[in-house]
């Protein structure tokens, strides 16, 4: 029997990058797919001599053509910060739309099952916390994040067509903020945001009065738990992240000692519907999938931090500063 065979999309991206590693130590063909929007080439070019491995530039919100068997699929393929929604609206809802009904009929055809990437942004600035799978969010539409909040509960609403009409064996799991190795510098997100600019000798910003909180998962746990959730048998969305929460403000504070910087936190306007709060309700996974987060944030940032100060200095010092200022209005 030859190798189980795995399509990966957004695969050149954080997260889809480290799923190809993670699939290919487990002894499996992966097709990785990406079509380098915001994916870079680093950070899987160290897989393209193997035989295990290949590489499709495609943008899957076209029709999707996979030659040969496939049995899994994982849907990782979408802008996925901010920043990102601002510049590029109308691709993030393509690809959680157009693509994902694209990969669900490959799967369909292949009689693959397919997990999707869903992210704690389908609940929204939430009223509760922690979050659970139970809660149905607080998210706007029409605002600047709607075309990614939006996107992916379309997402999920369609996987679940998919598995109550088609009967396809589908996977849903609702990420929650994660960090580690090939974020990309100037995603706009907060900590290659603060590594950078600490590195780079300038103050750091804080957003608002850097009350809001968020909860960060290290990569490494985050596709330990994705992982699990392929091979188990539960359908249900399943909230993946770290519930040790944290201010903004406090996470500056902990990247200026980090980093051992003499700048300081200055203050930015808060970016529209900037969630206050979120921390996941990880009792789900631990139940079903025996997973919970075993990287402390103070060992997840020292490596990070480390990854960041090995990048080129071109690399390092190329930010768009100017898309700071359009975000925060
Ligand atoms: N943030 C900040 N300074 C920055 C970038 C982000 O204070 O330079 C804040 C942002 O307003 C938010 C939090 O950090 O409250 C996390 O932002 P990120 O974009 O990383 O993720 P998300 O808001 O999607 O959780």
């Amino acid at each position: 029997m030859g190798k189980k065979r795995v399509l990966i999309t957004g695969a050149a991206g954080f997260l889809g990058s480290h799923l190809c590693d993670r699939f290919i130590k487990e002894g499996y063909y992966v097709i990785a797919m990406d079509n380098l929007i915001t994916g870079d080439l680093r950070n899987i070019e160290h897989l393209f001599k193997r035989e295990d491995f290949e590489f499709h530039h495609h943008d899957v919100s076209k029709f999707v053509h996979v030659p040969g068997k496939l049995d899994y699929i994982l849907h990782f393929a979408s802008p996925a910060s901010p920043i990102d929604y601002l510049k590029i609206p109308i691709q993030t809802l393509k690809v959680g739309s157009l693509g994902i009904h694209n990969l669900l009929g490959l799967a369909k055809e292949k009689e693959a099952r397919i997990l999707i990437a869903s992210t704690s942004e389908v609940y929204g600035d939430p009223n509760v916390s922690p979050q659970s799978e139970e809660y149905w969010g607080n998210v706007n539409p029409i605002g600047p994040r709607g075309v990614y909040d939006e996107a992916k509960r379309f997402q999920e609403a369609i996987t679940m067509a998919y598995h109550t009409f088609h009967g396809l064996e589908t996977r849903i799991v609702r990420i929650f903020n994660t960090y580690g190795p090939r974020m990309r510098l100037n995603d706009g997100r907060v900590l290659p945001a603060f590594i950078g600019q600490a590195i780079r000798g300038e103050d750091l910003t804080v957003f608002g009065d850097g009350s809001q909180t968020r909860s960060f998962c290290y990569v490494d746990d985050l596709i330990e738990g994705i992982y699990r959730l392929l091979l188990s048998d539960y359908a249900q969305p399943v909230n993946i992240g770290n519930p040790d929460e944290i201010s903004i403000k406090e996470f500056g504070d902990e990247i200026i000692k980090l980093t051992g910087t003499s700048q300081k936190l200055v203050t930015r306007p808060l970016p529209v519907d900037d969630p206050k709060q979120r921390r996941p309700d990880i009792t789900k996974a631990k139940e079903i999938l025996g997973w919970e987060p075993k990287v402390s944030r103070a060992e997840g940032l020292k490596i990070t931090y480390e990854y960041f100060k090995s990048l080129p200095k071109d690399v390092l010092e190329k930010v768009e500063h100017k898309d700071f200022t359009s975000y925060n209005k």
